[in-house]
C-alpha cells in the first residue's frame, strides 16, 4: 500500500487518496493527484522489484560457485551461480545434478551428470 502525504491547503489536515482524487477529512477539500505525485507512487513500486530481485540473488547455499563465463539460456547474459545437489529417487540410485542460477534474473535450471 503506496501512502501519499499531503496537507490540506485549506485547514492543515492530512489529506487521504481515494482513486485518483485526494481529499481532506477535516473540511471536505479535493483536489485530483497530480502528475508528480503519480510519479512517486511509480518510484515505489520499482524499488519494491528491485528488492525481490536481491532476494533471488541471496537464494543460493553456501558453497556455490559464481562462473561468468556461463550464459542464461533466459536473459542471455553472463553470471551464473551453480552447485551439486543429491537427488533420491526410489527407483535408481542417488544422482547428482548440477543446478544453475543465473545471478542476473534468478532463472534456475538442472543438469544431470
Ligand atoms: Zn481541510
Ligand atoms: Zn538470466
Amino acid at each position: 500500500m503506496v501512502h501519499i502525504m499531503k496537507f490540506c491547503p485549506k485547514c492543515g489536515a492530512v489529506m487521504l487518496a481515494k482513486g485518483r482524487i485526494l481529499y481532506c477529512p477535516r473540511c471536505g477539500y479535493q483536489e485530483e493527484i497530480t502528475s508528480t505525485l503519480i510519479t512517486l507512487r511509480k518510484s515505489v513500486v520499482f524499488e519494491k522489484v528491485v528488492e525481490r530481485r536481491e532476494d533471488v540473488h541471496l537464494d543460493v547455499p553456501m558453497g556455490a560457485i559464481f562462473d561468468l563465463n556461463i550464459t542464461c539460456p533466459r536473459c542471455g547474459k553472463k553470471g551464473v551461480y551453480y552447485w551439486r545437489r543429491q537427488v533420491s529417487s526410489a527407483e535408481s540410485s542417488d544422482t547428482v545434478v548440477k543446478v544453475y542460477k543465473c545471478a542476473s534474473c534468478g532463472y534456475t535450471w538442472v543438469e544431470g551428470e
